[in-house]
């Protein structure tokens, strides 16, 4: 894998940080302790800038602003058709930005900036207009009961929600979060990752730009232990959303039952299979399943034994060619990690499954003078129970397996305590619909690793969590159902 020394280079487009304090109440604000902390750029290892710290008396600032803005303000009373309006402000907004908040993310991240200003970007500002397009379309039943009673049901924000987002897709998860929530009419609590504040605050002055009532969207920094921590276990929330770690996920959930048993959902790890079938033609489809693992990060690759040699020889080659470099720079495939714990992490976990007997195909090192890259690497004659194979890694590793039969595939790509994710690459349609619905994960891939879409429903079987991000099944975890009933005549019934 080549390594391009870009920080010295002109694609380098370093964005002012214009926005380091905490957003309460439609104010930017310094925390109350007075804190900060250091954002490092994984590009260099740099200190990037220093953000206000938030903890727990901050977001008790933030959820008085929620509540007051959830009972008292405009926001959940407005029409729909009125948050619509708003919230296609909001994303025209996102788009105009675009470049800069891609920089941002690519600062604070290491995310791709071609592939931010191109896609994730944009498709942030779409998943705004696809919400937006659902405001004015909540509504209950008419429900056929058993008796003289009439009844229906209402559908209703849920109220105050604290969102905890992970750093490996800022603007992305903070827009999954946000816009559901937005369109149902809740007010937030927006906790973004220590390691990636710096979108979130610019998200949040969009927000104020495009009209979003003061005390809606309230963006706390911090870290986890502590701000995290605080709206988990908050007695004025009425919902929390947590994407992240399995391990995190039960803090939250246990925070929220010792609490006020506030509704919870939770998206969390992944260990996902990608199966690939010997019909497949080899050809077509490494370089979709490359891009996608590197994506992905961590899954388990099943290889039928007929196509496994070829495969890994391919694999090979194609790695080589692979560019892992400054996200800035246009050529790179691949950018650096988000910061030295995941750095150190990764290495340790590559060390693992050398130690455990695993080949190394390719990579297993540090690749680049400064910041935190890695070489892709691909391990084969992984075992089901090396630690490469159970953990996530959430790295640029891959672990290659070989197969028999279908049965066998499914057996071993279910035997996991995660559910999010699996991918399907064979032609054969019985294979495909055989297999996705022997599956027990949250999404299947059917010749198409990764292919997200705001309309598809995400989220876990198993330890990887419950409720869905994306979907019109995401704006259910933000409403309530009300059910009303009344006599149809005028007796006594
Ligand atoms: P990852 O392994 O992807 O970094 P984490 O689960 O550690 O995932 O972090 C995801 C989010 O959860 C981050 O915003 C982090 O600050 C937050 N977090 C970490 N610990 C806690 C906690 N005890 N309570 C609530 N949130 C937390």
């Amino acid at each position: 894998a080549g390594h391009t020394n870009g920080s010295k280079e002109s694609f380098v487009k370093i964005p002012e940080i214009k926005f380091t304090k905490l957003f309460i109440n439609g104010e930017f604000v310094d925390s109350i302790s007075g804190k900060t902390f250091e954002t490092i750029s994984p590009r260099t290892g740099e200190v990037i800038t220093r953000v206000a710290e938030g903890d727990r008396e901050d977001v008790d600032l933030a959820v008085k602003a929620a509540r007051d803005a959830f009972d008292n303000g405009p926001w959940p009373r407005l029409p729909g058709s009125e948050r619509r309006r708003i919230m296609m402000k909001y994303a025209d907004l996102v788009d105009e930005n675009a470049e800069e908040l891609a920089a941002l993310d690519t600062i604070d991240a290491g995310k791709l900036f071609g592939l931010g200003k191109a896609l994730d970007i944009p498709g942030a500002a779409q998943v705004l207009r696809y919400y937006a397009g659902a405001a004015d379309k909540i509504h209950g039943e008419t429900l056929k009961m058993s008796r003289e009673l009439q009844g229906y049901t209402l559908r209703e924000p849920i109220g105050v929600v604290g969102h905890i987002i992970p750093w490996n897709f800022p603007t992305n998860m903070f827009f999954l979060k946000v816009s559901p929530a937005l369109a149902a009419g809740c007010t937030m609590v927006v906790k973004p990752a220590e390691q990636t504040p710096l979108s979130a605050l610019f998200h949040a002055h969009l927000a104020k730009q495009a009209g979003i009532p003061d005390g809606v969207i309230n963006v706390i920094t911090g870290f986890g232990p502590t701000a995290g921590a605080a709206i988990g276990s908050h007695m004025d929330i009425d919902k929390v959303s947590f994407t992240g770690s399995t391990e995190v996920g039960r803090l939250v959930m246990q925070a929220a039952a010792t609490s006020n048993l506030k509704a919870v959902s939770l998206e969390l790890g992944g260990k996902s299979p990608l199966i690939i079938f010997d019909d497949a033609d080899a050809s077509q489809f490494i370089v979709l399943r490359l891009q996608g693992e590197i994506c992905v990060a961590g899954s388990r690759v099943f290889v039928q034994e007929g196509i496994y040699d070829k495969l890994v020889k391919k694999l090979a080659e194609k790695a080589k060619t692979w560019v892992v470099g400054d996200p800035f720079d246009p050529n790179a495939r691949q950018g650096p990690q988000v910061d030295k714990t995941q750095f150190d992490k990764i290495l340790a976990y590559i060390e693992h499954g050398k130690k455990e007997g695993a080949t190394l195909l390719t990579g297993g090192k540090p690749c680049g003078e400064q910041g935190y890259y890695i070489e892709p690497t691909i391990f084969t004659n992984v075992a089901d129970n090396m630690k490469i194979a159970r953990e996530e890694i959430f790295g640029p590793v891959m672990s290659l397996m070989k197969f028999k039969t279908i049965d066998e595939a499914i057996k071993r790509a279910n035997d996991t305590r995660y559910g999010l994710a699996a991918g399907i690459v064979t032609d054969n349609l019985n294979v495909a619909n055989t297999v996705s619905r022997s599956i027990r994960a949250g999404i299947i891939w059917i010749n198409c690793y990764f292919g997200f879409d705001y309309d598809c429903p995400y989220g876990g079987y198993k330890m990887s969590g419950f409720g869905r991000d994306m979907g019109m099944n995401a704006l259910d975890m933000y409403l309530h159902v009300k059910s009303v009933v009344t006599p149809i005549y005028n007796s006594p019934w």
